[in-house]
């Protein structure tokens, strides 16, 4: 896809957003039905028509080698919104001080028509997101089919890495490397493939920084029964490859060696802060920071999604929240103020804008655990665990008596009602919430 046309000549406004994920695309949309006029121009460097992330790990791993991930928007809605999208295309700098942003092709091979090497915006929003980490681990970088999961071509690596192994997939051993959600995710769809998957985490016990322990020993024990092997207190020492056997193992530090056909590292991300950075943003750990609207330290710099650090009313100054629901609401957020600012710019007068004050929520699908959770259980001091049946339990976390988030796997309505007296402030019967007998609707 290339611009539409050549740099805009009227002094209509222009939004230049840059990252076309889930904050960037929701972001153009929402502009759009606030009734921003201006020119919107939404720039990623992957090649793909945006599509959702959360899938990759998922489903998506189990379908077709040529299935695409479900796409955020159809191509036509873009054309039919106004929304400039320009794909294959990395934003290299931001000249803050004249209001403009270099772009050159992602892939140097790829010739991009009417591509200018400078674009003039009114406001740019940062949607840059974060990318894997790969720990510098001797042997890891370089080990045969060491892979990551952020975006599409990470996805179709490893589906085609599956299909070309289809015959041996039952002796193909896939190390994962770390016991987030991503890694759990990436480890559930490759044992339903047909692989032998060893997942190695440093921690005492998976999802550790994410999830409450009883959460933890469910989801370890639903993966064990699925032949999913899991190693916790592991640190990775090296990768190595026998000089005779050609056989490569991950090395541990209590200097077991695990055969690894194939590594898939899941160990967290490094924001995309790159451009913030380079433009002095004010930063907090290589995020960006923002206020409740959504603007940085710059007037007329603007950041949501994955590569945010913003205020958050209970959680406090500094938050960062990787997730969907996180990117879509700060886009909202975003792109209702610009709309905002832009419509009161011709009257002078500052218009109120719009804070964001979201309670985050989450989810995870594993074999057949649906996982899902609201709000953060960092400020809880006590908790109730409510078990209903062998495969469906909740975590209810509070504060004193104030709960504060819910974690439900295969309780949807857990989630639904917890989230609801998390938002409305409800109390609840501790004690009875503790019986999975009793039908949770009756106590709310
Ligand atoms: C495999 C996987 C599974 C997930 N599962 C879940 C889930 O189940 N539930 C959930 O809530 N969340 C999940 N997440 C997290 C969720 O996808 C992220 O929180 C979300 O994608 C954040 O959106 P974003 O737009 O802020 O950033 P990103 O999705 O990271 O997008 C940033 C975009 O910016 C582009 N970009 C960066 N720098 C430049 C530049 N200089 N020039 C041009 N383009 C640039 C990148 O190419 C990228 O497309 C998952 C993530 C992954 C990777």
């Amino acid at each position: 896809m290339v611009f539409q046309g050549p740099e805009t000549t009227t002094d209509q406004d222009v939004c230049v957003i840059v990252g076309a994920s889930h904050a960037g695309v929701n972001c153009a949309f929402e502009l759009r039905k606030q009734g921003f006029e201006g020119r919107v121009l939404l720039i990623d460097a992957d090649p793909h028509l945006p599509y959702h992330r959360p899938p990759l790990s998922k489903a998506f791993l189990n379908t077709p080698l040529n299935d695409a991930p479900p796409p955020l928007k159809a191509q036509a809605a873009y054309e039919r919104a106004g929304i400039e999208l320009v794909l294959g295309v990395k934003v290299n700098d931001i000249s803050a001080n004249d209001n403009t942003i270099s772009v050159a092709a992602a892939d140097s091979s790829t010739v991009h028509d009417a591509l200018p090497a400078a674009i003039t915006y009114t406001h740019l929003v940062l949607a840059t997101g974060a990318r894997p980490i790969v720990p510098p681990i001797p042997g890891l970088s370089t080990a045969t089919h060491c892979l990551v999961m952020r975006n599409a071509s990470d996805a179709y690596a490893l589906k085609s890495l599956l299909e070309e192994k289809q015959p041996v997939l039952p002796d193909f051993h896939v190390v994962v490397v770390g016991a987030g959600y991503i890694g759990l995710e990436a480890a559930a769809s490759l044992r339903k493939a047909g692989a032998k998957v060893t997942v190695i985490e440093r921690e005492k016990r998976i999802l550790a920084r994410v999830a409450s322990e009883a959460v933890s020993t469910h989801v370890a024990s639903r993966h064990e029964e699925q032949g999913v092997t899991i190693l916790c207190e592991r640190n990775v020492q090296a990768v190595q490859q026998d000089a005779d056997t050609g056989v490569q193992t991950v090395v541990c530090d209590n200097d077991i060696a695990y055969r690894a056909d194939a590594i898939l590292v899941g160990v967290g991300v490094r924001i995309n802060g790159e451009l913030a950075a380079q433009a002095e943003l004010e930063m907090n750990k290589g995020a960006v920071c923002v206020d409740a609207h959504m603007q940085t330290s710059r007037p007329g710099i603007w950041a949501i999604g994955d590569c945010t650090s913003f205020p958050q009313r209970e959680y406090g100054e500094n938050t960062h929240i990787e997730s969907v629901q996180n990117a879509l609401e700060q886009a909202k957020v975003a792109a209702k103020n610009i709309h905002l600012l832009s419509a009161a710019a011709q009257s002078n007068l500052l218009p109120a804008l719009v804070d964001y004050a979201a309670t985050p929520w989450f989810w995870s699908d594993q074999f057949d655990m649906k996982l899902q959770m609201v709000g953060l259980v960092g400020l809880a001091d006590n908790q109730v665990v409510r078990v209903e049946s062998d495969r469906a339990l909740s975590v209810w976390h509070f504060n004193g008596d104030k709960l504060i988030s819910v974690e439900a796997i295969n309780s949807p309505k857990a989630y639904v009602l917890g989230g609801r007296a998390i938002n409305n402030n409800t109390p609840v019967d501790k004690a009875k919430l503790q019986d999975g007998e009793i039908n949770l609707a009756t106590l709310f």
